[in-house]
């Protein structure tokens, strides 16, 4: 099952720290294999590193750089989903970190270009997007989804798909 690294205790985020999540820790690592996987880090933005934001652009949705908008990490963060998606077709659930430009799902804000205004406050980050469209029957959840109802769910959608006999994987 992947999960967003910080949610783990790694150390990975944007300002060194990590967001651990003792409902992972304690209800759902005994019964899954995790898979902690930081795209950020592994797009190779460094750690720390400069936080980045989704902004609207004429172009679309970009992730670009908070205090340097003309640094687009856009085709990296999607580069590196991509890669994770063809090294792992088996995967049956992703736990991701919520508001993040890059593992937020539906609660990333997407900013105007000026970085002043939210546009969209249910915004999706791009790594979640990509694994959205290439799992689309994955189970997902964010960690402030967690509590004892959607993690029995969760645990009961991700032991029916590891059972599947074959995984969906849209190419
Ligand atoms: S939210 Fe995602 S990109 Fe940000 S530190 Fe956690 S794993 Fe890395």
């Amino acid at each position: 099952m992947g999960i967003s690294s910080c949610l783990t205790g790694q150390r990975v985020r944007y300002d060194g720290l990590d967001k651990f999540n003792a409902l992972v820790a304690e209800r759902i690592a005994p019964y899954c294999r995790l898979l902690p996987f930081c795209p950020e880090a592994v797009a190779g933005m460094g750690i720390p590193r400069p936080p980045i934001n989704l902004i609207q652009t004429a172009d679309g949705i970009r992730a670009l750089g908070r205090d340097k908008p003309h640094r687009d990490v856009t085709g990296r963060l999607l580069t590196v989903a991509d890669i994770f998606a063809n090294s792992y077709p088996a995967l049956c659930g992703y736990i991701l970190q919520s508001r993040s430009p890059s593992c937020g799902l539906n609660t990333t804000p997407v900013l105007d270009p000026t970085q002043q205004q939210v546009l969209d406050s249910q915004g999706s980050g791009l790594f979640a997007q990509r694994i959205r469209a290439r799992f689309p029957d994955l189970p997902l959840l964010n960690d402030t989804d967690l509590n004892e109802a959607t993690i029995e769910r969760f645990l009961h959608d991700i032991r029916l798909r590891a059972m599947a006999p074959g995984l969906r994987f849209k190419q």
